[in-house]
């Protein structure tokens, strides 16, 4: 079984990686992000150096990585990839930088997940290119300074507010990726359905669209379901009552919620009367980190009008109490 799993998910990473856009043409939406990142390099193009450090913000699927790559293709530069969890020592880190080579672009994906030391390490590396290797331990260690060639860093974190204020400062321009418009994903895609030679009609994009949560990488992943669905159902076309018998299929309900959306709104409502409940409280009652409940379900749910935030806590709104089947209790503030 976990075989079968194994070769699913290097399937659905081969796929995920043929379906990404390769340059920012074809970069669908986030129209303010693309103008003012494509503004940034094109200056770094005519003065002759390294783009200044991006960090990208916004809950995951919606294209950090991707938008990391289509820099280092539009600087026609080497990426190396890695992550704020992999960098637990200064060393790590050291190892990376002094290996990286002029004007490459280094992805450091969930970089508010880096140890604090290697973090102090990151701000000179940023700032003047140059790192101080600690030899030795105690009174007798010294540092050793490494001049580094000039690089460009691309942070990804689900919130910007993560990071702290001395990482956050020195990067040169922040980009905050918002969820996609239904349109938007209907392009997405569009442009998925050709590179797979798939047949969806209209009706059919539109509802795998307003299903897929804001995201991109949702779109995708529900486009290949439904793939899978007509072929079993031997369908030629892709039609609305496909997409929606498919997506019925996997649990994706009609606002596109999925199950750690649904399980924080149903403990929010049927553990605590609708709130006002803390963050933490409610994320041991959905057995999920509160980071998780924080970047990865609320953003949505916010979005969708679903919870709010309030000082007190978080609540349940109306819409949540209509979304789940139930009448909120009389005289409920929201
Ligand atoms: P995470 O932080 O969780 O890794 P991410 O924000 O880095 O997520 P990506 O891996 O870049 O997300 O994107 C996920 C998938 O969505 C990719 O396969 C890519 O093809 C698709 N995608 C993302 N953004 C776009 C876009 N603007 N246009 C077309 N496809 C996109």
């Amino acid at each position: 079984d976990s075989l079968v799993s194994a070769a699913g998910e290097a399937e659905e990473r081969a796929l995920e990686a043929a379906l990404r856009p390769k340059n920012l043409d074809d970069f669908v939406g986030q129209a303010r992000v693309r103008q003012q990142l494509s503004l940034v390099l094109e200056a770094s193009r005519i003065r002759e150096r390294t783009a200044d450090h991006v960090l990208l913000s916004g809950p995951p699927g919606l294209g950090k990585t991707t938008l990391a790559m289509i820099i280092a293709a539009e600087m026609n530069a080497p990426l190396r990839i890695s992550s704020g969890p992999a960098i637990q020592h200064a060393g790590d880190l050291a190892a990376i930088l002094s290996s990286l080579t002029e004007g490459e672009i280094l992805f450091l994906d969930e970089i508010h997940r880096m140890s604090r030391p290697a973090e102090e390490m990151l701000y000179m590396a940023m700032e003047d290119f140059r790192v101080d290797i600690v030899v030795g331990k105690g009174p007798g260690a010294t540092a050793i300074p490494l001049d580094l060639p000039p690089f460009t860093l691309v942070g990804a974190t689900t919130r910007a507010g993560l990071l702290p204020g001395p990482l956050r400062d020195r990067f040169g321009f922040t980009g905050h990726l918002e969820f996609y418009s239904t349109g938007e994903l209907e392009l997405v895609l569009r442009r998925s359905a050709m590179l797979l030679d798939l047949k969806v009609n209209s009706a059919g994009f539109a509802e795998i669209a307003s299903r897929s949560r804001g995201t991109p990488r949702i779109a995708n992943r529900l486009l290949r379901r439904v793939r899978d669905w007509a072929l079993v159902h031997k369908l030629e076309e892709i039609d609305l009552r496909a997409a929606s018998a498919a997506l019925d299929m996997y649990e994706v309900d009609a606002r596109g919620l999925d199950r750690l959306d649904r399980s924080v709104l149903t403990a929010l409502i049927t553990k605590f009367n609708g709130g006002p409940v803390g963050l933490s409280t409610l994320a041991i009652a959905v057995g999920e980190e509160t980071e998780t409940v924080e970047t990865v379900a609320e953003p949505y749910l916010v979005r969708e009008g679903l919870l709010g935030r309030t000082p007190r806590g978080r609540v349940a709104t109306a819409a949540a109490w209509e979304h789940l089947g139930m009448v909120p209790p009389a005289g409920a503030m929201f």
